[in-house]
């Protein structure tokens, strides 16, 4: 009976190593999967067949009982078989062989239980052992073959595994020893079942046991082992160096990169080597045990950077079981910057160079300009012949638009060189309104376009802002509608968006009638020297720098422009520009002043108790002031250098002095300086002549003393309003 239970226990030990195996089905991918499945199925088998031969009350139920089982096992090593086989990669093999193999396990089985006819495997005896029956078999001839048939299957997969271990990198050798070694054990454990002659059938346990050990291989140990031997492999090949020290500080690793860069040996590598000394010194300096660190080595020729991290190695449980050094070559990254930082300074030399050489041509190129149409002036007040007057007349169009493409090209050079600054000032909105309404007036007309302005009542009369470059805005853009249209006419619309304590949105939008922009040319409208519809405005004269500058400007007052336009319709342009405002009263209603008519030159004062000096080092320039000044009867002294100015005051006591800024030697500002300085002149009022006259030039003259500017080419409207303003009131006469 002991011996019945003990084939009972045997059964269930087998059974629970079959519970392994549908463990490994569910890991296992569903190829394998499908094997190992088909394999329990025939261990159950056999293990229920097993249990039959125990309680087996005749020889025939014996007889059928063995039957089942060595037909289970025939497809257990089928199965099995296919498992190994492709387990290790041999999918052809199986492909070929998987039909013509279960046709011989069929014949195979099939033959098997003919037994109970023929008796061609086996004959059943009964043996007592402690008073049990058991039914056991005397084996024929047939049996054999059966054997063989059987290790013949498990031979060729042994095969094809130990082909497969031969080919494969040493990583993945070890997970085919170990289906090697349960193919090996399986054999083993039959030979010597066999040759024992035991009572008890235990071969069905040995497949269950192969099936835990292929669990074990291909869920436990060969993922462990794989890990650990590609991470060592990973850490390896990382661009990074990795160092590591156990809870001793002891190193026990330093991967390729560091033994490559750094010649360590880890057995004869501690804190004190480098670079790990200066990363733990450097660390310690600054009241740290772990961090950051920089690290620099030089042979004299190469110069290497390295970030070095310093870190405590923690367990699952936050327990330090050691530190690491996490090493990462910079120096690409350094040199890059480096390159980098050069290219910016060259560029930004570049472009002060641009800068310097566009603001002294432009000085250059004004000079000769101020004589031009300082002359061209002269001609026209004095010549009576007609068509000498329009001849002069194209001369001064033609040098006003000169003069305007040297501004823009003079302000596009300081915005880049970022010394165009925002001023700040009280300024009267309906005031500036009007005079870009007036400045356009004759050139609208001229075109026969209308230009309407609207302007809401109810904006405050009195703005903080930079009123000299919200001026530019608007003169740019009503330059633009009137230059790009040709029938219709241009609106200016003027309104405000109230968006807090004594702020509001200054909204400007200027609608023409004109030729428009497409859609693909807006994205490159505010591009610098970008002229877009270049055919059609081939004759319409620009430098494309006028929307930039536009742009630009607004950005530095914290406004937005954006442009609606429809090809061939026209074109709005929408700017919002914050302003403070300085008094709340509202504007009321524009009205709009027209421009005088140019007339004839008429002096508009006489003086000829004045006595002003002219400093130019230009002779030409100085003999231009004259002739512009004769009708006033001014008494005129000139200069052409700061030092003969000074020489001068000491003598004289001016009314007015008009100093040149550019002059060789002492500059106007010096002069000017000078003379304050010496106490001459005291009380004179002094007025720079510039040909570099940039918005935002007043302020800065009068900040250094001057009574203000005025630009060259000069104005003589400005020069005479100017001394108007100037002189002692009693000796003007107007
Ligand atoms: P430009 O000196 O050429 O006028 P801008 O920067 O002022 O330079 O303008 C750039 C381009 O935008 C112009 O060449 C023109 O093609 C287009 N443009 C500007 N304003 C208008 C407008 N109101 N209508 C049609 N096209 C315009």
């Amino acid at each position: 009976m002991l011996t019945k239970t003990l084939y009972v226990i045997v059964d269930i030990i087998a059974i629970i190593d079959i519970l392994f195996t549908i463990k490994a089905i569910a890991k296992v991918s569903a190829a394998y999967a499908r094997w190992l499945r088909y394999t329990l199925i025939a261990s159950i088998m056999a293990i229920c067949a097993n249990i039959l031969v125990a309680c087996s009350f005749s020889p025939l139920c014996a007889e059928v009982a063995y039957c089942f089982y060595f037909a289970s096992i025939d497809w257990i090593i089928y199965f099995l078989t296919g498992f190994c086989l492709l387990y290790t990669e041999h999918n052809a093999a199986i492909t070929k062989l998987y039909i013509p193999a279960a046709c011989v396990m069929a014949i195979d089985s099939i033959s098997l239980f003919a037994n109970l006819i023929f008796e061609n495997h086996f004959s059943i005896y009964e043996k007592t052992a402690s008073s049990v029956i058991f039914y056991q078999t005397t084996f024929h001839p047939m049996y054999f073959v059966h054997l063989a048939i059987d290790y013949i299957a498990i031979l060729a997969a042994l095969y094809f595994i130990i082909y497969r271990i031969a080919k494969t990198y040493d990583m993945y050798r070890m997970k085919y020893v170990i289906i090697l070694s349960v193919l090996l054990f399986v054999i083993i454990m039959n030979l010597a079942y066999m040759t024992l002659s035991l009572v008890l059938d235990a071969s069905v346990v040995f497949y269950a046991v192969a099936g835990t050990l292929i669990y074990f291989c291909t869920e436990v140990y060969v993922p462990r082992k794989l890990m650990s031997t590609s991470v060592a492999r990973a850490v390896d090949d990382m661009n990074e160096g990795l160092i590591l020290f156990d809870i001793s500080n002891n190193c026990i690793y330093a991967n390729a990169f560091c033994s490559f860069r750094f010649d360590i040996d880890i057995n004869n590598y501690d804190f004190t080597c480098e670079p790990v000394a200066s990363v733990i010194k450097d660390l310690a300096s600054q009241g740290k045990r772990f961090g950051e660190s920089s690290y620099v080595r030089s042979d004299g020729v190469i110069t290497e950077y390295y970030k070095i991290k310093y870190t405590s190695l923690l367990d699952r449980h936050a327990r330090s079981i050691g530190t690491y050094f996490l090493i990462q070559d910079t120096s690409e990254e350094k040199h890059y910057m480096a390159e980098i930082e050069e290219a910016r300074i060259a560029a930004d030399n570049a472009n002060s160079a641009k800068s310097t050489f566009l603001a002294n041509m432009s000085h250059e190129i004004r000079t000769p300009l101020n004589s031009v149409l300082g002359m061209n002036e002269m001609i026209l007040r004095t010549s009576e012949d007609k068509e000498i007057r329009e001849y002069a007349e194209s001369i001064k169009t033609s040098g006003k638009t000169l003069l305007s493409l040297i501004n823009e090209i003079l302000d596009f050079s300081k915005i880049e060189a970022g010394r165009m600054d925002i001023i700040e000032s009280e300024y009267n909105i309906s005031q500036l309104i009007r005079d870009c309404y007036a400045f356009f007036e004759a050139p609208a007309a001229s075109k026969d376009l209308y230009l309407n302005i609207s302007f809401d009542e109810k904006i405050p009369m009195f703005l903080k802002g930079d009123a000299l470059h919200i001026k530019q805005v608007i003169t740019n853009l009503i330059s633009n509608a009137v230059k790009y249209t040709k029938e219709g006419g241009v609106t200016m619309n003027v309104t405000e968006n109230h968006i807090g304590n004594n702020r509001i949105e200054l909204i400007i939008e200027v609608s023409d009638t004109g030729m428009g922009i497409s859609d693909e040319d807006k994205p490159y409208l505010f591009e610098s020297f970008k002229r877009v519809n270049e055919k059609e405005n081939a004759t319409i004269q620009g430098t494309g720098l006028g929307l930039a500058i536009t742009k630009q400007l607004i950005a530095m007052m914290n406004g937005d422009i954006t442009v609606d336009s429809i090809i061939g319709e026209g074109s709005s342009f929408k700017v919002v520009i914050p302003q403070d405002v300085a008094s709340s009263m509202p504007s009321g209603p524009l009205i709009l002043k027209h421009a005088p008519e140019e007339e004839t030159y008429k002096e508009s004062f006489r003086a000829p108790d004045a006595h002003i000096l002219i400093v130019d080092d230009v002779l030409l320039n100085l003999k231009v002031a004259c002739a512009l000044l004769k009708k006033t009867l001014i008494k005129i002294d000139t200069a052409t250098s700061g030092a003969e100015a000074i020489s001068m005051c000491h003598k004289e006591k001016y009314d007015v002095i008009l100093l040149d800024h550019r002059m060789p030697d002492k500059d106007g500002i010096e002069t000017f300086r000078e003379i304050s300085e010496k106490g001459l002149n005291k009380t004179t009022p002094v007025v720079m002549l510039t040909a570099n006259a940039l918005s935002g030039a007043d302020e800065e003259y009068k900040h250094l003393g001057f009574s203000g500017y005025l630009s060259k080419p000069i104005d003589i409207k400005a020069l005479e309003q100017t001394l108007i303003k100037l002189l002692p009131e009693d000796i003007v006469f107007q």
